[in-house]
């Protein structure tokens, strides 16, 4: 009988003596125990080489993720092609005297062996260490936490913004300097994996420089499931990203590079046919599921759609929106090249969000109570002008929202109109800080909010600083930018009653180990007074 079998082993994994917290989850668990179930599973080699990750936190749980890969980088991550029980439990303390929920998930082959499971029944609004047991193998232990209740009083919520990780263009010490911060959460905004190939010495140019990689992709540029799962492994390996991971939960989002640069809805940017792009898009989602901490409401569905737009409070001092700019998006006008910005990007069908999730959004941005609103997404809105290179003339990316201006303008219209002056919006994708007070039309009239577009972990490598025509430009062609810097590092936001406080961190080198971080520049902003003020 497996099930008693299955009993047996878990008790004796994590001790006879929470048989009775163990029951229900077991139950659960086990009541469809697949037929060709792994009794016995046994591993040579730590099958937890991948880390654990919490994500999602609600009021009364989160999700715990883990992925069984013995040989992360072989084929099926070296395990057995066989579904198999894992067992977890959550502790209120790190040494796991009192621990409060256990149980046992089913890692299964169909996806990658990653085991995410939905906690709940626990206490709000502190913090919980979970781990993993199979077979011998023990996994580290990782620290999650729950939400405070809704509407109840909270004082302040610190948290970081980070994404853009290409593998050999740096070392993650970012994300070590993130894992030895006091945070209640991560945001990644995404870029979690690049898709492009291994790259030799001088094969690419970095910063106008033939660039030697510190480190390097496996294999040529990724398309099926099995190719994405791979490069998750081989990023997923890292230390200093596993240590950032086990610290806080975290909030995933992904961006372009996930699937293929600059995609677009059912459209990649080399005029793929949308049918086969979205074979493609429909691996590289459910390898972004697998290696995620999320919940089951985002397993990608057979049509291929994924929800990811979802909103999370952290009592009455903070409500976040987490947005999904790719999934819904129309494609960018100018063949995807930054360009001016004509009668194109103004047309009023042309969406960021989809109707569906606009509409959501709106709806959520409404005076309610909290002190803040914070939209959390992946690309610039601070529409900057840029003075392109040989030609002089201005331009825009079209990638970012200045490329849909209907839809910038309706969002940052729909604020306004609110009479909401407590939004603050965070972002990524640019590689570089960009602090920037947001008007409804770029140059024109008072702040409606701002946006903290947060660098790079290591994309664009150690950086040019602010040393270069690019910045001086830049900075010379939009009032509303108050800070830039070609660094690698993140956004910590230290979210108070009275004030936003941002500080834009920065790391001088990543192509050397354990750089110290400092701090680039900071920003505060008021709930009633929407704007960047010098902190
Ligand atoms: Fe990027
Ligand atoms: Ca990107």
């Amino acid at each position: 009988m497996p099930h008693d079998f299955h009993r047996r082993r878990l008790l004796k994994a994590f001790g006879a003596g929470a048989a009775a917290a163990l029951l229900a989850p077991f139950h659960q668990a086990f009541a469809a125990a697949p037929r060709n179930l792994l009794a016995d599973p046994r591993f040579d080699v730590d099958p937890f080489q991948l880390g654990v990750a919490s994500g999602e936190p609600a009021a009364d749980g989160f999700v715990l993720w883990t992925r069984l890969a013995p040989q992360p980088l072989e084929q099926g991550g070296g395990m057995v092609m066989r579904p198999m029980a894992v067992a977890w439990e959550v502790a209120e303390d790190e040494g796991f005297r009192r621990v409060l929920r256990r149980g046992s998930a089913l890692a299964r082959p169909e996806l990658g062996h990653s085991v995410h499971v939905e906690v709940d029944g626990l206490p709000p609004g502190r913090p919980w260490w979970y781990r993993f047991r199979v077979g011998d193998a023990t996994s580290p232990v990782g620290r999650g936490a729950t939400l405070p209740d809704a509407g109840a009083r909270v004082d302040r919520v610190r948290f970081a913004v980070a994404g853009c990780q290409h593998y050999e263009e740096g070392h993650y010490t970012a994300w070590r300097r993130i894992a030895e911060e006091p945070l209640d959460f991560v945001f990644h905004y995404g870029d979690y994996i690049y898709e492009g190939p291994d790259n030799g010495p001088g094969e690419r140019r970095v910063n106008g420089r033939p660039f030697v990689p510190l480190r390097r992709h496996v294999g040529g540029e990724i398309y099926s499931l099995d190719d994405y799962r791979r490069r998750y492994a081989l990023y997923r390996g890292d230390r200093d990203l596993q240590a950032a991971h086990a610290a806080a939960p975290w909030f995933v989002s992904f961006d372009d590079h996930e699937i293929d640069n600059n995609w677009a809805a059912d459209r990649d940017q080399d005029g793929t046919p949308p049918e086969l792009f979205l074979l493609r898009r429909a691996a590289g989602f459910q390898a972004f599921y697998e290696h995620m901490p999320l919940r089951r409401r985002s397993l990608p569905t057979p049509q291929g759609h994924m929800r990811m737009y979802r909103r999370a409070a952290w009592g009455d001092l903070l409500t976040t929106h987490f947005l999904d700019t790719r999934q819904y998006r129309s494609d960018q006008i100018n063949g995807d090249r930054d360009g001016p910005l004509g009668e194109a990007a103004l047309a009023p069908e042309r969406t960021m969000l989809g109707a569906q999730q606009e509409a959501w959004l709106h709806e959520g941005l409404r005076p309610d109570g909290q002190c803040w609103h914070a939209i959390a997404q992946q690309v610039g809105l601070a529409n900057l002008a840029m003075r392109h290179r040989d030609s002089g003339e201005i331009i825009h990316s079209t990638d970012q929202w200045g490329g849909y201006l209907a839809a910038r303008r309706r969002l940052l219209g729909r604020i306004r109109e609110a009479g909401m002056t407590n939004v603050v919006t965070v972002s990524g994708d640019a590689h570089r800080h960009f602090a920037s007070d947001l008007v409804h039309n770029s140059g024109e009239g008072a702040p409606v909010s701002c946006e903290f577009l947060a660098t790079s972990v290591t994309s664009g490598s150690d950086g040019i600083g602010e040393d270069d025509d690019f910045h001086r430009n830049t900075r010379s062609l939009n009032p509303q930018l108050k800070a830039m810097t070609d660094k690698r590092g993140y956004v910590l936001c230290d979210v108070t009653r009275d004030a936003w406080r941002g500080d834009l961190k920065v790391l001088d080198r990543v192509m050397v180990p354990d750089a110290p971080v400092r701090t680039f520049a900071s920003f505060v902003v008021e709930p009633g007074r929407p704007g960047l003020q010098a902190a």
